[in-house]
């Protein structure tokens, strides 16, 4: 089993069953390899993050003056956020 394939499969193995054959795998490549098992480890630390705190509630008030100023700035500084064209690197979850 290759890194790359570890990286494909652990995001879809980590909610699932733990014993599946191909979970076994990845385990077993993370036994053996530090840098997947690095990556593993960082991506578990981040989706529970991503538990412990859930997105908070905004209001729509807040939520509307957000906008407003987002669009502000759009208008006053061309291509000022994103430049124009839309980022390819998104935030990952
Ligand atoms: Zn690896």
């Amino acid at each position: 089993m290759k890194c790359r394939e570890v990286y494909k499969y652990v995001c879809t193995n980590l909610d699932q069953n733990l014993n599946s054959a191909r979970c076994r795998r990845i385990k077993k490549h993370l036994s053996e390899c530090p840098d997947c098992a690095a990556y593993l480890d960082s991506l578990r630390k981040t989706i529970s993050l991503y538990r412990e705190y859930p997105t908070p509630h905004v209001p729509r008030s807040v939520h509307k003056r957000l906008f407003k100023v987002i669009h502000t700035i759009e208008k006053e500084s061309p291509g000022g956020l994103g430049g124009g064209t839309r980022s390819k690197s998104q935030t990952k979850k």
